[in-house]
């Protein structure tokens, strides 16, 4: 089922989830362990995250070498894994960056015969130490021109020019939005014009970076629907799950830990401490969030899930 139907069926706030493929080296079977005990809760889609190869630098003999690798390879491969396995629906990440356009419409040649058609589009992170994010050639720069690419072939319009009005895919598009600001935009108004950029190109949802305070969210949500925006918007959110969480996060993800959530996190002194806060902080969190209506609650599992368990226990 297209993840648009599923918010457009009545059913009330839709518990999903977000998984990412294994290391290189592990067996699919971690995802299913993630899986199985969310199964209860009846997750309405699953999410498989994309990632990109990355070059490491890595000194032998007083050389440096330099190597492409990709540490977490098989999105599509996991996503029709556990379609076929779970009979849930699925949602692979589809990123501009490391594509060609013509690498994209493969792509998503083969998701279609996979009978895969939902995406979540995005663009990808700069390469890790970088700030600047680097097309392919003939790659796209912006997640809105991967949509109108998404939608030509929706329209049965292929790349080549002799390819115009030939098989139409169906492919039902999501993508992110940022309540905090993405990183790299120079203002929350830029932001949201982007954002829309991404709506009227043809994403028909907005799954949202994580964030710990609420109020946060329900201003973004404001905010978008004051500039037109009026696709379902999906609040994502993650518990906070170790010691490195606390520094980590708002480095990363360019978000604040609220100050009552830090005042309780700074006492921790384990990993184990802070899962129990994130776990609390998260339960309140989906509360109020289903209490306000939203259309489902995204969970970012990070493939680890008996903390999300726990939660979704507590909510759904
Ligand atoms: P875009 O929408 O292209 O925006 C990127 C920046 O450019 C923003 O600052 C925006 O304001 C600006 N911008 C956008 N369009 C234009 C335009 N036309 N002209 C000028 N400026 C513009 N990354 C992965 O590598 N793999 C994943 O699986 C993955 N999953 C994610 C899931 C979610 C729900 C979220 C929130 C993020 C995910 N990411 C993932 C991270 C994402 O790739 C990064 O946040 C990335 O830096 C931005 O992606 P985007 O699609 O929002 O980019």
């Amino acid at each position: 089922m297209k993840v648009s139907e599923l918010l457009r069926s009545g059913k009330p706030t839709l518990f999903t989830f977000e998984l990412l493929p294994p290391l290189k080296g592990n067996t699919i079977q971690t995802i299913y362990d993630a899986i199985d005990p969310l199964l209860e809760f009846e997750p309405s889609y699953i999410n498989v995250t994309y990632h990109q190869s990355e070059t490491v630098y890595t000194e032998k003999k007083g050389l440096i070498e330099k190597k492409i690798v990709r540490k977490r390879p098989g999105t599509v491969a996991i996503s029709t894994a556990i379609k076929n396995k779970y009979k849930i629906t699925v949602v692979p990440h589809l990123i501009c960056g490391g594509f060609t356009k013509e690498e994209t419409e493969d792509a998503l040649i083969e998701l279609n015969f996979l009978g895969i058609h939902n995406i979540l589009a995005l663009r990808g992170d700069p390469p890790k130490g970088s700030r600047v994010f680097i097309p392919e050639e003939n790659g796209h720069r912006y997640t809105n021109e991967l949509i109108e690419q998404i939608m030509d072939l929706n329209k049965g319009s292929y790349l080549s020019e002799d390819l115009k009005h030939n098989y139409a895919t169906e492919f039902s598009v999501g993508v992110a939005g940022y309540p905090e600001k993405h990183i790299e935009a120079p203002n929350m108004d830029a932001d949201l014009q982007n954002l829309k950029r991404k709506v009227d190109a043809g994403a028909e949802y907005i799954v949202t970076q994580l964030f710990f305070d609420n109020q946060r969210f329900f201003e973004f949500v404001d905010n978008c629907r004051k500039i037109g925006i009026d696709v379902p918007i999906i609040p994502g959110i993650k518990p906070l799950s170790t010691l490195n969480d606390i520094k980590m996060l708002p480095q990363t993800f360019a978000i604040d830990l609220p100050h009552d959530l830090m005042k309780e996190a700074s006492k921790c002194k384990t990993s184990k401490e802070v899962r129990q806060i994130g776990i609390e902080w998260c339960t309140m969190q989906s509360k109020e969030l289903k209490a306000a209506g939203v259309p489902g609650i995204h969970y970012y599992t990070l493939s680890q899930s008996d903390n999300i368990a726990r939660i979704a226990s507590l909510v759904f």
